[in-house]
């Protein structure tokens, strides 16, 4: 894909992406899935039926086993994030007891701000810092959860907004050490790293979202560890076992299937590879002095995010020459007026206020290839320039 549909370059597939071809082939079929799936006609069993196929394929995808793993459909992760957060947190209030959460300045606000509500029902809720590549100390943090009470830990597997990837072995050696039940924000990591489907079963649950990789929207899931007490935040019919009430959207089911189908055909890391470095380097020596790629120094970055800041220029003006230019990005923190606030992530990373407010995230298609990081990398030279006056 070199240019979208509407004719522009689009680079913000971390914020969401286009719906993959066997989504957009099956919706022309003309079947939408409306038949609820609790009903015993045919056209609920044909909608049960597809959605029972998603879940075997997601198990196997992904290597967890049923008898370990419950998946839970929801609309999305702000949504399941909430629900095993919030769920693990009541459930506790009841028993009167406590938990500490541990998460982390760079988290996404979905996990960052549940700390009033987690707070109103008696739990404590600490953050733990990183470094200037997005990363933090292990062993640091193994000895802050060792002095607390039932921990639990969100563990962002790959941060939407610098690409920093924080390995599996961290996660593991945490667990090892701790018990910690850690909860993995795998929102990111579907076609953005080479072993995508690979997940470690050690850990206690995994949330994605459908339209970060090509499925419709509204639509996410979670694997749930069994044998953990969480209250379901939505209650009502005894739809999934009782784990997320509310009739299920087959329709979005089912897209799940066939966007992660389609990645698995098509998705190449070594070819991604190629393009992100081309683009990188193209990138960081037009920049040259006057602006950085952060987290370049990170020992693991994901294979479709350059986050950049240059000093001096605001966010907001910088996307406005892109977006004249044709050129979709984003400028991570606009709040609802438009306004450019600072960069909660940029500054966990210990950079200023106004350098943070300096940034600019281009975020490519995971089917990216070596001829398009060409085009892609003259496009986006011909913008900096321009702002950098060269
Ligand atoms: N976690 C991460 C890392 C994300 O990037 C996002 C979305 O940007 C979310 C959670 C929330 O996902 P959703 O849009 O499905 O609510």
């Amino acid at each position: 894909m070199e240019k979208s549909i509407s004719n522009r370059f689009y680079f913000d597939y971390n914020a969401t992406s286009p719906l993959s071809k066997k989504v957009i082939d099956f919706l022309g079929s003309g079947d939408f899935l409306f038949g609820n799936p609790a009903s015993l006609h045919h056209t609920g069993r044909h909608s049960k039926k597809l959605i029972n196929r998603t879940t075997e394929y997601l198990y196997k995808l992904f290597g967890l086993d049923k008898n370990v793993f419950d998946v839970v459909y929801h609309s999305g992760a702000s949504e399941g994030i909430n629900a095993y957060f919030k769920g693990l947190a009541f459930s506790a209030f009841k028993e009167k007891k406590k938990h500490t959460f541990f998460f982390c300045q760079t988290d996404h606000a979905c996990v960052f701000n549940l700390k009033s509500d987690l707070e109103a029902l008696g739990h404590e809720v600490l953050y733990f810092n990183v470094d200037k590549n997005g990363e933090f100390n292990v062993d640091e943090l193994i000895a802050l959860i060792q002095k607390t009470e039932n921990p639990v830990m969100n563990f962002m597997a790959i941060n939407n907004e610098t690409g920093v990837v924080w390995p599996w072995s961290l996660a593991h050696k945490i667990k090892e050490e701790t018990k910690c039940l850690i909860h993995v924000d795998a929102v990111q990591l579907v076609g953005k790293v080479s072993d995508w489907q690979k997940l470690d079963s050690s850990l206690d649950a995994f949330t994605f979202s459908g339209h970060k990789f090509g499925a419709l929207k509204g639509i996410g899931f979670s694997f749930i560890k069994k044998g953990v007490e969480i209250s379901p935040l939505i209650v009502g019919g005894n739809q999934q076992e009782g784990r997320r009430a509310g009739t299920e959207n087959a329709l979005g089911i089912h897209s799940l299937k066939l966007a992660l189908e389609e990645m698995e055909i098509n998705f190449s890391a070594l070819e991604l590879k190629q393009a992100i470095h081309y683009l990188e380097k193209h990138i960081q020596s037009t920049l040259g002095d006057k602006g950085e790629i952060v987290a370049a120094k990170a020992h693991a970055h994901n294979l479709n995010t350059l986050f950049i800041v240059i000093p001096g220029q605001k966010a907001e003006s910088l996307s406005m020459r892109f977006d004249m230019e044709g050129i979709d990005v984003s400028t991570g923190s606009a709040c609802s007026s438009g306004v450019i606030k600072e960069n909660r992530v940029l500054m966990a990373m210990g950079y200023s206020k106004e350098e943070s407010r300096s940034s600019l995230r281009f975020s490519f298609s995971p089917f990216m290839t070596l001829p398009e990081a060409h085009t892609y990398a003259a496009a986006i030279e011909k913008v900096l320039k321009s702002i950098l006056k060269m």
